[in-house]
């Protein structure tokens, strides 16, 4: 089990400085607590380098100004943070969290007056995203019963807080039933999407994955993209419901914390996973390319 991740040692990157990790803290009176005004990034280092460090740096200013903060930092004073910080912690593999969100300067929902906090930290046990046992037979999916919203209800382009709590609801439906993730459908029944990760489906050369119009397009999403169209696969992004699942041979998910997780079965209907799938294919391709990339 993963240890607390208040209480250890270390160093965390806070408002352009290195303190104690366990000293790192943020007032109970913050906006960013309350009202959930705060955008995160996340990211992985494979061998002491951030695949796609820019990328995300780009996407956390990006999904800040979304929500009307503007950091008090350059994207190259946060670049340079992420990797002192991965030096200082004497770390190689790693996942690289920044976070911003708006502090105890003002309570209530106007902004007018609101103080902007920064923070990075990096650890490298996060085991408990998904087990390795997990992530090699596939995982067991149920779809939630949680909706990802219309775009003009929710930022879906923001990393944002606030939308991540149907993430975390459609999970904790999930694993209480016994499943180790959710799909969640849109706001129209199409499917979307798993609670932290893009997901793809496999039928022969053919690659389907849904149009992020509601919800996050991953840059491991783009990245296997990419990857699969280099290899000679077609991929066709458009709205998929959920009843046409059952003629897919494969399906997996996709994101940084995920990489690619291949699943074993969503409700009742069940995928191929193992060595011979593309998807066990592609596993090896994502992680030759990262660790060429880094
Ligand atoms: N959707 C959601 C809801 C996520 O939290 C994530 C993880 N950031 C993704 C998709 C995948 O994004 P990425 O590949 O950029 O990590």
């Amino acid at each position: 089990m993963t240890k607390s991740f208040e209480n250890r040692d270390g160093l965390i990157w806070l408002n352009g400085e290195f303190i104690e990790w366990k000293n790192a803290k943020a007032h109970i009176i913050s906006q960013g607590l309350h009202y959930a005004s705060a955008v995160f990034e996340g990211e992985r280092a494979y061998n002491g380098k951030i695949f796609k460090s820019n990328e995300h740096t780009i996407r956390f200013f990006k999904s800040a100004e979304i929500i009307g903060m503007n950091l008090p930092y350059s994207e190259e004073e946060i670049n340079l943070a992420k990797n002192e910080l991965i030096k200082k912690m004497n770390l190689k593999d790693c996942y690289v969290r920044p976070i911003a969100w708006r502090g105890g300067n003002q309570m209530g929902l106007s902004t007018s007056n609101s103080d902007i906090n920064v923070a990075i930290a990096v650890w490298d046990d996060w085991d408990s995203y998904y087990k390795i046992e997990d992530r090699k037979a596939g995982l067991r999916l149920i779809t939630s019963p949680w909706k990802r919203p219309a775009p003009d209800t929710a930022p879906y382009e923001a990393k944002a807080s606030g939308p991540y709590i149907i993430c975390t609801m459609s999970k904790e439906y999930a694993e209480k039933k016994g499943y180790h993730d959710a799909l969640m459908l849109d706001y129209r029944g199409y499917v979307a999407e798993g609670t932290g990760a893009n997901i793809f489906f496999i039928q022969d050369k053919s690659i389907h994955t849904p149009i992020p119009d509601c919800f996050l397009n991953g840059i491991t999403r783009q990245t296997v993209i990419e990857m699969s169209k280099s290899q000679g696969f077609e991929i066709t992004e458009r709205h998929i419901l959920p009843e046409e699942i059952s003629k897919y041979d494969e399906a997996f998910l996709t994101g940084t914390a995920a990489e690619i997780t291949p699943i074993r079965s969503i409700d009742n209907i069940n995928f191929n996973t193992g060595d011979n799938t593309t998807t066990f294919k592609f596993m090896g391709d994502f992680s030759n390319l990262v660790s060429k990339t880094s």
